[in-house]
């Protein structure tokens, strides 16, 4: 055999790990995703979950939905409604698993973070309906990259999912992956997306959302710096800013967010590479 055809045999058999694919092996637990089969004659804009449009993808020409579990989704079945491309209606069914996620006890000194003040309290709801409406957000993109770049390099510090106690208190479980790295460190684009939404937040700091497509949002927070402006197009590692501690934080780190037809889902499930969790040096929380 020629040279040249070895070093091309080598290449193809590199180029899977080159070009990572969505696994469509998903165990569905709270906090999750379900992959589920659909018919082929399935009309793709039918698809809905709990009264939401879902993502739709095609493997081999065959439909698949992506579903977002909400770590609220109680274990057991569950159902997508859709409908053929000649109107019939059609149900689904899956099975969604327990999963126990881990207590987390965080000691934050602004207890106004915790305990906001009434003042406080208008600016709280206002940011709560924007943040909503940017993680609910849908666009009909036909492609739509489920293989995420890691935004920042470091270590991971806190997992999605902790049940959380902020000063003894319960709040929200951490519905993000949070990442250490220092102040000022570069945060990218974890594939192609619009910016839909900026803004400077009581609990998330400085914060970018990036509509991905079909109801994938996904959301940068405690930035110190933020390089982009809603409307602007971003490829896949392209810079939007820089990891800070603005917000209600322990330390510098990056909260990374992903919203899937509007649940919040563990991020780790679009890295190519699951990265084992390490374990923190200083807890870096979020709400
Ligand atoms: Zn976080």
């Amino acid at each position: 055999m020629p040279r040249s055809s070895l070093i091309l045999l080598f290449i193809a058999w590199l180029l899977p790990a080159w070009c990572p694919a969505f696994t469509l092996d998903h165990t569905p637990v709270p906090g999750g995703i379900a992959v589920v089969r659909l018919p082929a004659d399935t009309d793709p804009a039918s698809v809905r979950y709990e009264q939401r449009r879902v993502l739709v993808t095609r493997r081999e020409n065959q439909p698949y939905a992506i579903v977002g579990l909400a770590l609220g989704v109680q274990p057991g079945r569950h159902y997508l409604e859709a409908k053929t491309l000649a109107n019939k209606p059609q149900r689904l069914a899956f099975e969604v698993n327990d999963k126990a996620y881990e207590t987390q006890r965080i000691t934050i000194k602004d207890t106004r973070k915790v305990n906001p003040e009434k003042r406080d309290m208008e600016r709280i709801r206002r940011e709560q309906e924007q943040i909503g409406a940017a993680l609910s957000h849908w666009s009909d993109d036909t492609t739509v990259t489920l293989d995420f770049l890691k935004p920042v390099d470091g270590p991971l510090s806190s997992p999605f999912g902790l049940r959380r106690y902020f000063n003894d208190q319960p709040r929200n479980p951490h519905s993000g992956l949070d990442i250490a790295a220092g102040e000022g460190a570069p945060i990218r684009a974890p594939a192609p997306g619009t910016v839909i939404d900026t803004g400077e937040f009581f609990f998330n700091g400085n914060t970018v959302f990036i509509d991905h497509g079909q109801g994938l949002i996904t959301m940068y927070c405690h930035m110190s710096r933020i390089d982009v402006k809603p409307g602007q197009r971003v490829a896949a590692g392209q810079v939007i800013g820089a990891v800070g501690m603005t917000g209600r934080v322990t330390g510098p780190h990056l909260h990374w967010g992903v919203s899937l037809n509007n649940a919040r889902v563990d991020p780790l499930l679009f890295l190519a590479e699951e990265p084992v969790a390490e374990a923190p040096a200083t807890p870096a929380p979020t709400p």
